[in-house]
């Protein structure tokens, strides 16, 4: 990494850092704090206000019952509640969630997807005319613009995306399929909102909608959405069953959904221990016990975590909003559709709850809010003088292995322990830390790296350590 000019110090770190830099006129006596100089991630500046204390006094009453993620990701400084069922996402969290954007864009992309973003406000003729205005009852967040005209907060886009695709009255054969996706927030007023991020009233979904000229081709499309789901799902780590679902107020033909298995789950499954069967428990008779599928296996219940959810939807919209293409003989025929879901900030909760220790989060490595957490040494401990060496560290870490670039922090709280801080690394879930103290003293220098994904702990040097790096996944 460059090192920071004379200039770029005086006019720039000190405002950033609060700190004074040293330059022609500092002395000897009055040396600027090395950390300053650090053009990495200092953690005492990161924005991660932990706010543990005020959940454990608000919630008394059961519905507000704290699940592992929800307090690790509080206790962590990541979440701030707000709102029943609403969170500020402070900034670390936002940086797992952006990679997690990132992740998805690449999965849709891969199938053709094109992503677009739609209005939040939603009028209520669109709603009236799928007849969901009334039929979503009291979990539509309604309100009315200054001349008396109803609107809803979009908790899902079948009916506005619909619209779009009909203005284009002269839609060919040959734009199909078309798949328009978007990343946004959605509103849905929750009888229970809990969990934290598991079930908000405010939450970011992706919706990805499918426009096909007929079912075959559709039912292709279908395929083809739940493979890059089982595939996302396979990229970050996650072990996820994608089940037999019923097709709720939404509406279509078929339905699967990506549940990940997990105690916490407020969805049963039952799963057969023979074939390949899964279905939620909703869509079958009740006490079934034997596969409808393999017919001798038997169907073991679990509870599960819905983190996807795919419809096959026919012309149900598409007939609505007369959403039409001209066929090869130029005839105007109605569109097929599909929708599908991904509970962005829910897959982030659900990795954290399925992932983690009860002391501390553990990520999917692509999702981690930064790979590395370099550790100095206690200020003026027998080591002390080993902490230009984290600086360094942290700096070529950034600077020589490209991927790693901003995903290096440096715990700078050196007034603190080594302990208390590595107690702070492990309950955030950076997948390395970095300890830079006695062993570096030694004659070749080794850094104590703890590998928090698997528990390990190794003494490398900086070639071993570069190595052991280089190979981290990053997006
Ligand atoms: P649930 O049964 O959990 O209420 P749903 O079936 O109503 O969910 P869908 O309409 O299928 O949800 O929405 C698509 C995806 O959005 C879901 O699979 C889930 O991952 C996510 N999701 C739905 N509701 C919420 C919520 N309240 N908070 C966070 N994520 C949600
Ligand atoms: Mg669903």
């Amino acid at each position: 990494m460059e090192p920071i000019t004379h200039r770029v110090c005086q006019k720039f770190l000190p405002r950033v850092l609060g700190v004074t830099c040293r330059n022609r006129s500092s002395s000897a006596s009055n040396p600027a704090p090395i950390y300053s100089r650090c053009a990495t991630h200092l953690v005492s500046r990161i924005y991660q206000p932990s706010n543990l204390r005020d959940m454990v006094q608000d919630s008394r009453s059961p519905d507000e019952m704290i699940c592992k993620s929800q307090r690790l990701m509080q206790q962590a400084g990541l979440i701030h509640p707000f709102n029943p069922g609403c969170y500020f996402y402070l900034p670390t969290i936002v940086r797992s969630m952006e990679k997690l954007v990132r992740l998805i864009d690449q999965e849709m992309e891969g199938i053709g997807g094109q992503k677009l973003d739609m209005p939040s406000l939603c009028s209520a003729d669109l709603w009236k005319s799928s007849e969901r205005w009334d039929l979503m009852g009291k979990e539509l967040f309604r309100l009315k613009d200054r001349h008396g005209a109803d609107y809803c907060l979009g908790p899902t886009h079948e009916e506005a995306v619909t619209t779009l695709v009909a203005y284009q009255s002269t839609m060919s054969h040959r734009q199909l399929p078309l798949l328009l996706y978007q990343i946004t927030r959605k509103f849905r007023d929750e009888p229970k909102p809990r969990f934290g991020l598991l079930r908000g009233r405010e939450f970011y979904m992706k919706d990805m909608y499918s426009f096909d000229m007929n079912e075959e081709a559709a039912y292709q499309t279908y395929e083809s959405v739940c493979q890059a789901y089982t595939r996302l799902f396979s990229r970050l780590g996650l072990r996820c069953v994608q089940v037999q679902a019923g097709t709720g107020n939404i509406g279509g033909k078929l339905s699967h959904e990506f549940q990940l298995p997990a105690d916490i789950g407020e969805d049963r499954l039952l799963v057969c221990g023979t074939c390949s069967f899964s279905a939620n428990e909703e869509t079958m008779s009740s006490r079934q016990t034997n596969c409808p599928q393999c017919k001798t296996g038997k169907l073991v219940e679990s509870k599960g975590i819905e983190v996807g959810h795919t419809f096959y939807l026919g012309t149900k919209y598409s007939h609505i909003f007369n959403a039409a293409f001209s066929n090869s003989q130029n005839k105007p025929t109605i569109i097929e559709m599909g929708c599908f879901g991904l509970g962005v900030t829910r897959i982030l909760a659900a990795a954290i709850e399925v992932m983690s220790t009860e002391e501390g989060i553990r990520w999917p490595g692509l999702l981690a809010p930064y790979q590395v957490c370099v550790l100095p040494p206690k200020k003026g401990s027998r080591v002390d003088e080993v902490a230009g060496l984290a600086v360094e560290l942290a700096q070529t870490l950034g600077g020589t292995l490209p991927h790693l670039r901003g995903e290096v922090v440096l715990d700078d709280r050196t007034q603190m322990t080594i302990g208390k801080r590595l107690k702070d690394a492990q309950r955030l879930g950076y997948p390395y830390v970095v300890v830079v103290g006695q062993s570096t003293l030694e004659e070749t220098p080794k850094f104590e790296v703890i590998c928090q994904q698997t528990g390990e702990t190794m003494f490398l040097g900086k070639d071993g350590l570069v190595d052991l790096l280089q190979r981290v996944e990053t997006i």
